[in-house]
């Protein structure tokens, strides 16, 4: 099966042919970097990264640019409140400047700790703003905009098109807002460009033709993926908040500028949920990814985790779940570590099943459960070995480098062990089943690999 992928712009599963041969543009909109990144921000990052691990399995190269959120994302996701940055800022004590340098740090620390490769280019917002005044300037100029005493903003009444990702209901959005436009003409315009206000006192602002101030927070994402990936390229993602407002202003503007949707496809992953509510940073047990070490678990435990679930559907959290995901991935870790030394290659008939999986919209949930399937099949151990060390170019499970932990195994234990795996190897099989006897007295069992046995808690 080819790759086909569901694209939120049609609403529908569609083949995915990339517009240059061999090679696939990918944006994909990344963190704002005021506070850190939960588990759920995580788990669309997950997505994104499986998706270009598929795509590379598929013979393509992947150029991908992800953008950090370090200026005009407003707390309240539209146009009014603080800047998010700002308001961290005053949180902390720290300058905008130091709290976008400290999670940035995070963040990049976190997409190593889940196994998630690093976006070809990881562009800052301020490190772009003239392209963002450029690019406001080509908008201007062909007329989609008005100034009002807070900013600059874009006139989607002038945009037949406007908010066909969503599929919003326009008028009824109108209507509900009536009274509290304030000097903004339609309840769907957005900001461009916003003025600093003197009594804000903005640590982050900038001279623009317009007057001094800051981008808003759709801007930076058409402006970045412009200049790093032109003016159409393949695929955009995010999480499925994006799709009524940054991404469908994130479209407006380049239609407006140049005419162009932006992205080819438009994919959104969906979103992790605690006891039926949203994450929230600011309600109770931030659940980052520092937590889940603290409390024991492996931050890969989470990985395996999200490949449980379809990416295209919302996931409720829970400690039991992870502690599921954690049990489940030990056991596969542990069984594929005892299969030994890996063949030359894997099982075309297993590998082909599984990038059908895959080629079916990322069905990463059957992928695993494939490799259940590969673990019990009669097959060598180390072609087994090799095709599960194939499955995991996708997974990222880190199934070649894995090593169980054997620090924790008792001297008694160990001495035991040892010699029931010389008793093995001298095919003193009686000698060899009284010392096993003895390893599950002490609590112990033992599994044995091609040149080297493996020790587990019973
Ligand atoms: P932010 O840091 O708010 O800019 O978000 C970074 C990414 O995480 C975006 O793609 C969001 O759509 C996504 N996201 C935010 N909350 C969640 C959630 N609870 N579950 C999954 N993805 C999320
Ligand atoms: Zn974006």
């Amino acid at each position: 099966m080819s790759l086909h992928l569901y694209d939120t712009w049609t609403r529908s599963l569609r083949e995915f042919t990339p517009l240059q041969p061999g090679e696939v543009g990918l944006y994909t909109c990344g963190p704002t970097v005021y506070d850190y990144q939960h588990i759920g921000n995580y788990r669309t990052f997950l997505f994104e990264d499986g998706l270009k691990r598929v795509l590379r399995l598929n013979g393509l190269k992947v150029n991908h640019v992800m953008n950090i959120t370090d200026v005009g994302h407003l707390v309240s996701d539209g146009d009014d409140g603080e800047d998010k940055m700002e308001k961290g800022s005053r949180r902390t004590g720290k300058t905008a400047w130091d709290i976008a340098a400290l999670y940035t740090e995070s963040f990049v620390g976190d997409l190593k700790l889940l196994g998630i490769d690093f976006p070809t280019t990881l562009c800052k917002a301020t490190d772009n703003i003239p392209e963002q005044i450029a690019f406001i300037e080509e908008i201007e100029k062909k007329g989609y905009t008005y100034i009002t005493s807070d900013g600059v903003y874009f006139d989607t009444a002038k945009q037949q098109s406007y908010g066909y990702l969503g599929r919003l209901d326009i008028k009824g959005l109108q209507a509900g807002a009536r009274v509290d436009l304030g000097e903004k003409r339609n309840a769907t315009d957005y900001a461009l460009w916003k003025f600093s206000k003197p009594e804000d006192k903005r640590q982050m602002e900038w001279d623009a033709p317009w007057g001094r101030g800051f981008p808003g927070w759709h801007i930076e994402c058409s402006a970045m993926a412009h200049k790093y990936l032109g003016e159409y390229f393949d695929i955009h993602c995010g999480g499925e908040d994006h799709i009524t407002v940054h991404h469908t202003n994130e479209i407006s503007q380049s239609e407006a500028a140049y005419g162009s949707r932006l992205s080819n496809y438009w994919m959104h992953g969906y979103f992790l949920l605690t006891n039926d509510a949203k994450m929230s940073k600011s309600a109770g047990e931030f659940l980052r990814v520092q937590l889940l070490i603290d409390k024991g678990y492996d931050p890969i435990a989470y990985r395996y985790l999200c490949l449980t679930a379809h990416y295209r559907t919302q996931m409720t959290f829970s400690w039991e779940s992870l502690d599921a995901a954690q049990i489940a991935l030990d056991r596969l870790r542990l069984n594929i570590h005892s299969m030994g030394a890996p063949g030359s290659q894997p099982n075309a008939e297993y590998v082909a099943k599984f990038m059908d999986k895959l080629n079916d919209d990322l069905n990463f949930p059957q992928a695993l459960a494939l490799t259940f399937e590969v673990s019990k099949s009669d097959l060598p151990n180390a072609e087994k070995k090799a095709t599960l060390l194939k499955f995991d170019e996708a997974f990222g499970l880190g199934f070649a480098s894995w090593q169980p932990k054997e620090v924790d195994v008792p001297e008694n234990v160990r001495t035991v062990a040892d010699a029931r795996w010389a008793a093995r190897n001298a095919k003193d099989w009686a000698e060899a089943d009284r010392l096993r006897g003895e390893l599950t007295a002490l609590g112990w069992t033992m599994k044995d690999g091609k040149d080297a046995y493996t020790l587990t808690k019973l």
